[in-house]
C-alpha cells in the first residue's frame, strides 16, 4: 500500500517537473490560471504611485536585496575625496561663515542670521553649491556639497538650513535638468550669486505626506501679460511650511493645472506643475513666519489667489505641464541624499565633541562622570552611532557623485541618520545634566535638541518612510522579478503579458527556492564557509559573511512574504516597516565596513566599528524575529523560524567591555576622537562653549595626576578638619598641607577656573530679558 502511495507521489512529482521544464506546456497548464488570478488582484496604481516607485536608480541596496552580494564592487566604488577647490572653500570660506555666527544672537535675540552672515553666504556662492561653473556656480561634487552642510550644522541650523535648501531639492536643481534655455541662463547665475533665494512650495494644509493629493490648482485662460493678451494660467495657492519662503525672491511653486477650455489641445486635468514665480508677481503673498521649535531659518506660509502668470512660468515652458511630479520624484534622490545626512551628521559630531569633553571635565563623586558605567552607555552609543552615520553619509552622497539617483538609499539615509542623530542628541542631553537644559550663550545642545523632530518630520516624515518607502520602494525597484511580473500583467497584448510572467514567475520561483536553501545552509554552518571574495581587514571577516547570511535570509523572508501578502504589503506597514529594517541595517553596517577600509583600517577605531556592527546585527535579528512572528499564516512563520535560525538566536548585544573601549574613546582627545569628529567647528575663543570645553579637557588630563595625589592625601586624612577641604578648593587645602607644589596648584586652579567656565549655566533678569527686547 505505502509503496503504490511513494509512486504515485513519486510520478505526480515527475509530472510537475516536466510540466514546469517544458515552457509551452507550462504556461497552458499552471501559468495561464495564476496569471488571470495576478492580473485580478493586482492593486491599481496610480501615475503618481508609480512615478514615485520608479523614481531613481537601484545602486548597492540592489546587492543587498538580491540576496548575494558582491563585497568587491562595494569596496571597489571610489573613495570619496574632496578636489583642491572644495577642500580650500571648506578650510577658509566654511570657517569664516561658522566665525561669522553666534547661535544664541540668531536663535534669541535677531532671530535671524546677521546681515553680514547672509551677504557673505550669498557672495561666497554657498546657495549655488550644485550650480554648475559655466552658470556661475561653485559645481561641487555631492560629497564636497555633504561636508560643507555638516561643518555648517555643528554651529547653527539656521546657517546650515539657508544654505542646505537652495542645494536642496528646488528651483535650482528643477531648472538644471527640465528648464528652458532661456529659464537657465537668466537663473541659474543669479542664484549661484545669491541674487536670487529660493523656496520650494509643495506642502499645503491640506496635502503633507500625501504631497500629491495638493489642491492648489491652476486654471489655463486668457490674460493680459506684457501689454497684450496671452495664454496663461490663474493660480490658487494656500502652502505652509515652507523654507525660505519668508525672504525669498523666487519662489518654486506645485499646483495642479486644468485646461478646461483644452487651450493647451490636451487633457482638461493636466496634472501637477512646478513654475518659478519672482516674489514681487502681483497676487503673491509672502513674508509672514512660522516658529519651529526655535529654529531660526526662515520658514513660513505663501499664498495666492487667482493670480495670473504667462505659461513661460513652468519650469521647462509649456511643454513641461502637467510633468511636475516625475521632476519631482526623479530630483528627490539628490537632494535626500544630502541635506538631513549630513546636518544630523554635523549634529551628532558637535554633540559628541562637546559632550565627549563635557563628561571628563565634569566631575561628580570625586569622578569625572564619563567614567561611571550608566554614563559609559550613552557615550558608547553616541560615539558609534556617529561613526556609523559619518559612514552612511558619506556611502550615499559618494553614490550621487557615481552618477545614481538612489532613491531607496536616500530614504534609508534619510531615516536611519536622523533616527540615530535623534538618539546621540537625546543621550548627549542626558549626560550633561542641567546644563544641556538652562538655554543661553553658554547652552551648547539646547538649540540641538529642541530642534531634532525637525529632521524627522521633513524631506519625508519618518514613520511614513520606513513604513511605506524603503521596503516598498525597494522590494519593487531591487526585486528581479517582481517589476517583469507586474509590467507583464499590465501588458494590453495579453498572448505577450502571459509570456512574459510565464517567464518572471518560474525564474521568480527558483530565484526564492535557491534563496531559501541558501538561508538555511548558511544558517546551518553559522556562514562560517561564505567566501568574501575581497580583500579586507581580517578583524573585519566574519562581519561580511554575516551580512551575506542576512542578506539571503531577508531575499528569502522577503519573497515569501510578497507571496503570502501580494498586494496587501501596502497596508500591512508594520511587515513592511521591519523587512525595511533588514535592508537598512544591512545597508548601514556595509558603509560602515566601507568606511573601515577608506579610512586605511586605523586599529584604534575599531571599536567604534565592532560596536555598531553588533547593534545593528542585533537590530537586524530582531526585524526577523518582528516579521516572523507576525507573520499572517502561522505554519509559515514557524517555517521561516526554522529556515533562518535553525540553530536559534545567533546575535546578542555589543559587550559592555567593547562599550568600555568605545566609550574611553569620546573622553580624551585623540586620532580617532579627531576623526570621528572631524567635520566640527572649533572656536578658538574660550568665551565660546565648545572653545572652553577642548581647553578645560586638556587642562583636565594634566591636573588628574596632580588630584590623584590629592584625593590618596585626604584618604590617609591629611586635610582633617581644614574647612577648605571641600569638593571646589581642596587644592589649597593640599598646597597648605605640602602635598603638592606651587607648580602644581596653578595647574590645578586653571583646572578649576575652565571647569568653572564649563559647567556654567546662563541666567537672565527675571522677564527673561523681555524688556531690554531680548524675550524668546
Ligand atoms: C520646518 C519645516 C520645513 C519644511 N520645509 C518645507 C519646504 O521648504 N517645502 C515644502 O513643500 N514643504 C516643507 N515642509 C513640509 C514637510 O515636508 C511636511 O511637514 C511633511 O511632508 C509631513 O507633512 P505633515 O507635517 O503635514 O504631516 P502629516 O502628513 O499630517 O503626517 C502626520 C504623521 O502621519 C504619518 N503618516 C502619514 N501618512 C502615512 C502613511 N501612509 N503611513 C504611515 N505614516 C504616515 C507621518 O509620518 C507623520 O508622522 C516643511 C516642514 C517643516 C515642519
Amino acid at each position: 500500500m505505502l509503496e503504490h502511495l511513494a509512486l504515485a507521489l513519486l510520478m505526480a512529482l515527475a509530472a510537475l517537473v516536466c510540466v514546469v521544464l517544458v515552457p509551452p506546456l507550462r504556461r497552458a497548464l499552471l501559468t495561464r490560471g495564476l496569471f488571470a488570478t495576478y492580473r485580478k488582484v493586482l492593486p491599481q496604481m496610480s501615475d503618481t504611485e508609480r512615478d514615485a516607485l520608479q523614481a531613481g536608480t537601484v545602486w548597492w541596496e540592489g546587492e543587498l536585496f538580491r540576496g548575494n552580494p558582491d563585497w568587491g564592487k562595494l569596496l571597489a566604488y571610489p573613495k570619496p575625496v574632496l578636489t583642491a577647490d572644495e577642500q580650500a572653500f571648506l578650510d577658509l570660506q566654511v570657517v569664516e561663515a561658522c566665525r561669522l555666527v553666534d547661535d544664541w544672537n540668531v536663535t534669541h535675540e535677531r532671530h535671524d542670521l546677521s546681515p553680514d552672515a547672509w551677504r557673505y553666504i550669498k557672495e561666497k556662492g554657498f546657495l549655488g553649491m550644485i550650480i554648475p561653473r559655466r552658470y556661475g556656480g561653485l559645481e561641487f561634487s555631492a560629497y564636497a556639497h555633504s561636508q560643507v552642510v555638516t561643518r555648517l550644522s555643528t554651529r547653527s541650523s539656521a546657517l546650515a538650513v539657508s544654505v542646505m535648501v537652495p542645494n536642496s531639492l528646488g528651483p535650482a536643481e528643477l531648472l538644471l535638468h527640465y528648464g528652458s534655455e532661456a529659464q537657465k541662463d537668466y537663473y541659474l547665475p543669479r542664484l549661484a550669486r545669491g541674487l536670487e533665494v529660493p523656496a520650494f512650495a509643495l506642502t499645503s494644509p491640506w496635502a503633507g505626506s500625501d504631497a500629491a493629493a495638493i489642491p492648489d490648482c491652476g486654471i489655463v485662460c486668457r490674460g493680459p501679460w506684457g501689454g497684450r493678451e496671452v495664454v496663461g494660467m490663474r493660480v490658487t495657492w494656500d502652502k505652509r511650511y515652507i523654507t525660505l519662503a519668508p525672504v525669498c525672491t523666487l519662489l518654486g511653486l506645485a499646483f495642479r493645472l486644468f485646461d478646461p477650455e483644452r487651450l493647451l489641445g490636451g487633457e482638461v486635468d493636466v496634472g501637477i506643475t512646478c513654475a518659478l514665480v519672482p516674489h514681487d508677481h502681483p497676487g503673491v503673498e509672502i513674508g509672514r513666519r512660522h516658529f519651529p521649535l526655535n529654529a531660526m531659518f526662515m520658514n513660513g506660509p505663501t499664498r495666492g489667489r487667482d493670480v495670473f502668470m504667462p505659461l513661460d512660468f513652468i519650469i521647462g515652458g509649456p511643454k513641461m505641464a502637467g510633468q511636475g511630479w516625475r521632476m519631482l520624484m526623479e530630483c528627490l534622490a539628490a537632494g535626500r541624499s544630502i541635506s538631513l545626512p549630513s546636518s544630523n551628521t554635523g549634529m551628532a559630531q558637535l554633540t559628541v565633541r562637546a559632550v565627549g569633553g563635557y563628561a571628563r571635565v565634569r566631575s561628580q563623586f570625586k569622578t569625572a562622570v564619563g567614567r561611571f558605567e550608566g554614563v559609559e552607555e550613552a557615550l558608547t552609543r553616541m560615539g558609534a552611532y556617529t561613526y556609523l552615520m559619518d559612514a552612511a553619509r558619506k556611502m550615499t552622497a559618494g553614490a550621487v557623485d557615481l552618477g545614481e539617483k538612489p532613491s531607496v538609499v536616500s530614504a534609508i539615509a534619510k531615516y536611519h541618520v536622523t533616527e540615530r542623530g535623534r538618539q546621540v542628541v537625546n543621550d548627549g542631553m542626558d549626560v550633561i545634566g542641567g546644563k544641556g537644559i538652562c538655554l543661553g550663550p553658554s547652552n551648547f545642545l539646547g538649540r540641538a535638541y529642541q530642534q531634532m523632530p525637525i529632521s524627522i518630520t521633513v524631506e519625508g516624515a519618518n514613520i511614513l518612510t520606513r513604513s511605506l518607502i524603503i521596503f516598498g520602494q525597494g522590494a519593487l525597484r531591487c526585486h528581479p522579478y517582481l517589476l517583469r511580473e507586474m509590467q507583464a500583467a499590465q501588458n494590453p497584448d495579453s498572448g505577450q503579458g502571459l509570456k512574459d510572467f510565464d517567464h518572471a514567475l518560474w525564474s521568480h520561483a527558483a530565484y526564492t527556492v535557491r534563496h531559501g536553501l541558501r538561508a538555511l545552509a548558511l544558517g546551518l554552518t553559522g556562514s562560517h564557509f561564505v567566501a568574501v571574495g575581497a580583500a579586507v581587514a581580517p578583524e573585519t571577516r566574519r562581519y561580511y559573511q554575516q551580512l551575506t547570511r542576512f542578506s539571503a535570509a531577508f531575499s528569502f523572508l522577503s519573497d515569501i512574504a510578497l507571496l503570502v501578502l501580494g498586494g496587501s504589503v501596502k497596508r500591512r506597514e508594520k511587515l513592511s516597516a521591519r523587512l525595511g529594517d533588514i535592508l537598512s541595517e544591512m545597508y548601514l553596517m556595509s558603509a560602515a565596513l566601507k568606511r573601515f577600509e577608506d579610512d586605511g583600517r586605523p586599529a584604534a577605531d575599531a571599536p567604534l566599528l565592532h560596536w555598531a556592527l553588533w547593534d545593528s546585527m542585533y537590530r537586524a535579528q530582531q526585524a526577523f524575529d518582528g516579521v516572523i512572528a507576525n507573520f499572517p499564516n502561522r505554519f509559515i512563520g514557524r517555517f521561516l523560524h526554522r529556515a533562518i535560525f535553525p540553530w536559534g538566536h545567533p546575535y546578542v548585544v555589543p559587550s559592555d567591555d567593547l562599550g568600555h573601549q568605545a566609550a574611553r574613546l569620546l573622553i580624551e582627545p585623540s586620532p580617532t576622537r579627531d576623526r570621528l569628529t572631524a567635520e566640527t567647528y572649533l572656536p578658538d575663543s574660550l568665551d565660546e562653549p565648545l572653545g572652553a570645553i577642548e581647553a578645560a579637557l586638556v587642562a583636565t588630563l594634566e591636573a588628574e595626576p596632580v588630584e590623584a595625589r590629592i584625593r590618596e592625601a585626604e584618604r590617609q586624612g591629611r586635610f582633617a578638619g581644614d574647612p577648605v577641604a571641600n569638593v571646589r578648593d581642596i587644592a589649597r587645602a593640599a598646597v597648605a598641607a605640602g602635598v603638592i607644589g606651587a607648580e602644581e596648584f596653578a595647574l590645578m586652579e586653571r583646572r578649576n577656573a575652565l571647569r568653572d567656565a564649563v559647567v556654567r549655566v546662563d541666567d537672565f533678569p527675571f522677564d527673561l530679558g523681555a524688556a531690554a527686547g531680548q524675550g524668546a
